[in-house]
């Protein structure tokens, strides 16, 4: 017997239409079944949270999904998709999965009043419990769930992570509007690229205290089934730019290594992009990186003072951090330069000097800002906010103190609320003048190629 599932991917109401990895991996899980999968997605049609109740109303599902990560933007959409779900008259079981509601199962049920949350990696337990509702077997012998019976939550066993990352199917990318999403502009893309996202492993051995990735530590794909799965992009979608956007693919100097090594004896050209880590910054490493059609690495850098990366638990310290700079620009590609601010230990200081550091290494490829760190529930920043007298729960988190990712949700610094955003202005506006103030001499330089020079390869004003 066969479900019918709808996954709802919400509006994430910005330019960037980043695409949907992890209902696509659900929907493929779900499909290999033999189960039908609709999307409702909402991030290409725009449509109101309203119009998800007539929809429901109008074609009857045994199961909705929805999966949010846990910013304040998805928090409050998944309320209102929730109510939609909830007010139709055909409301088919309701299923809640991602980071965000993983971190607190019975806060995100209570507010949703969804029947279940998949915790954590959601392929294998989404189709045991598709099979038990079919079945009508009890639903509490699938591992990995929170299930809600009015006011009371039962939560079942953990499940293993999944081990071998290449028996799971590829991502339903057919049942999207891919034509939209390869439209994603990443660093380096030209006008004539299409981008699209692949998994080269899950998870990170590290342990950074900010980070609100729950599974412990790294499970790589084989090189040759990325491979496949690219070169079956290329062939279907005309891929010309890969998103490895798993939390990093630079693991170790090793794994690295033989990965651009099977991408060039398989002889697949195309460009990259990918999470770093400056440790494994060798010139060696990049060189290869850089054959392999790598054009950037984004490092999560967040500070450039010893002893607030040793307050995060950063593993990295600030003598690694410039020669793995230097080395990237040296071999060609360029680095994404990511800082934070607001962590313990923070202040005036470490943020003008994150300031300074990003200055001298800026090479245009993209605009930088700065942030302030954010004590996602899950992550150990959030207990440590918790045991500080911060944060009182997750409904404090959500309801009262993460109103926008570019604002404090929590002081963690010695600074005062007015100091902390002044400091945070001030900074933001020399980012902010040194891209434009490079930009405009950009221009100027393309208006005299163009008009001085008779630049017949011109194409048109662009920002790259
Ligand atoms: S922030 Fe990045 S490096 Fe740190 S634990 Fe999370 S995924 Fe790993």
């Amino acid at each position: 017997m066969a479900s019918r599932v709808l996954l709802v991917v919400y509006d994430n109401g910005s330019h960037i239409h980043s695409f949907p990895m992890g209902a696509a991996y659900i929907a493929a899980a779900l499909r290999q079944k033999g189960h039908e999968v609709v999307v409702w997605n909402q991030d290409s049609t725009h449509s109101p949270d309203e119009s998800l109740t007539g929809y429901l109303d109008e074609n009857p599902f045994d199961v909705v999904g929805i999966g949010v990560i846990g910013g304040y933007y998805q928090y409050r959409k998944l309320l209102s998709l929730a109510g939609a779900v909830n007010r139709s008259r055909r409301r088919p079981f309701f299923l809640l999965g991602g980071h965000g509601p993983t971190a607190d199962v019975r806060y995100f049920l209570r507010k949703t009043q969804a029947d279940a949350v998949v915790m954590g990696e959601g392929e294998e337990t989404v189709v045991e419990l598709v099979a038990a509702l079919e079945n009508r077997t009890p639903l509490t012998d699938v591992r990995g769930l929170a299930l809600r019976d009015g006011p009371e939550v039962t939560v079942t066993p953990g499940r293993p992570l999944i081990a071998d990352l290449d028996a799971i199917p590829w991502p339903a990318r057919d049942l999207f509007p891919v034509e939209y999403y390869r439209l994603l502009r990443m660093p380096h893309a030209t006008s004539a690229d299409f981008c699209l996202p692949v998994l080269s492993g899950r998870g990170c051995t590290f342990r950074c205290t900010f980070c609100y990735r729950m599974d412990t530590g790294h499970r790589a794909r084989a090189s040759e089934p990325i491979l496949d799965e690219i070169e079956y992009l290329q062939k279907t979608w005309n891929i010309t730019y890969i998103d490895f956007m798993d939390e990093l693919l630079m693991i170790s100097r090793q794994r690295t290594m033989e990965f651009c090594e099977s991408i060039l004896r398989r002889g697949l050209k195309f460009k990259w992009y990918c999470n770093g880590r400056l440790n494994y910054a060798a010139p060696e490493v990049l060189d290869l990186m850089k054959r392999a059609g790598c054009v950037f690495i984004n490092y999560g850098i967040e500070s450039v003072d010893n002893t607030v990366l040793k307050n995060m638990q950063k593993a990295l310290r600030y003598e690694q951090i410039v020669p793995g700079i230097e080395n990237t620009l040296a071999a060609g590609i360029s680095p994404g330069l990511n800082m934070i601010f607001g962590n313990i230990g923070d202040n005036r200081d470490t943020l003008r000097r994150a300031v300074d550091f990003l200055i001298r290494y800026d090479d245009q490829a993209e605009l930088r800002t700065i942030r302030p760190v954010t004590p996602y529930p899950g992550s150990p920043l959030y207990d440590e906010a918790v045991r500080r007298g911060l944060l009182r729960d997750c409904e404090d988190f959500y309801e009262h103190k993460h109103l926008n990712s570019d604002l404090m949700a929590v002081n963690f610094t010695e600074l005062t609320e007015d100091e902390f955003y002044e400091a945070l202005a001030e900074a933001n506006s020399r980012l902010a003048e040194n891209y434009y103030a490079k930009s405009r001499e950009r221009m100027l330089r393309q208006i005299d190629r163009l008009y001085r020079q008779r630049d017949a390869t011109f194409r048109g004003f662009r920002p790259v």
